[in-house]
């Protein structure tokens, strides 16, 4: 299987099950990443197939909106 793309932990290890839903397909799992990334996987038989992944949580890239950004938003010009 392939690893997550923001912190390298093995998708065959997700760190937490957030929930699952039979679907057509198969099982549509939602999973956590140890960084904080959604990942949401497609159990058919035998097989896991990753569909969709979020980015990790703030609190680990250090990322945060910068305060400039938000007064702008709240305070728009003209
Ligand atoms: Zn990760």
């Amino acid at each position: 299987m392939s690893d997550c793309p923001h912190c390298g932990w093995p998708d065959s290890r997700p760190v937490q099950d957030l929930s699952q839903h039979p679907t057509e397909e198969g099982v549509l799992s939602w999973t956590r990443c140890v960084c904080g990334s959604v990942q949401a996987r497609l159990l058919t038989a035998g097989t896991v197939r990753i569909v969709a992944r979020g980015q990790p949580a703030p609190t680990h890239t250090g990322d945060r909106e910068p305060e400039a950004a938000r007064d702008a938003a709240r305070h728009p010009a003209g």
